[in-house]
């Protein structure tokens, strides 16, 4: 039962499923599997534009900002456009495709357009 996760309250592992909801036997805390399955499902965090926006592989987006390379004298600039990102985990969690070549950036400097 080890796809079950512990009490997010008390930390104790007797939890066991009841209908749509986890139970805790320990501290009597419930709660609702299905946010501790996306909770879990860390692999494929929402990434989000600079408005909050939801991005995912395949959309279109701006630079909201010039954005220097690190260890090379490209500077990526405001308003580019990247046709077709690939999100990816990690730090800087967005793979675009430019003309410069390709870079990782954060999701925080990309608007979807
Ligand atoms: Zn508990």
């Amino acid at each position: 039962m080890s796809t079950i996760p512990a009490c997010p309250q008390c930390a104790m592992e007797n939890t066991y499923p009841d209908g749509d909801n986890y139970v805790c036997p320990d501290c009597a805390h419930e709660w609702p599997a299905n946010a501790a399955v996306s909770a879990d499902d860390a692999d494929e965090p929402v990434v989000k534009d600079a408005n909050g926006n939801p991005l995912a592989d395949g959309d279109a987006v701006v630079l909201i900002k010039d954005l220097k390379v690190k260890g090379s004298s490209i500077t990526l600039k405001m308003g580019t456009k990247v046709k077709s990102i690939r999100l990816v985990g990690g730090d800087h969690e967005v793979d675009c495709k430019m003309d410069a070549g390709n870079f990782m950036l954060k999701a925080a400097y990309l608007r979807k357009v």
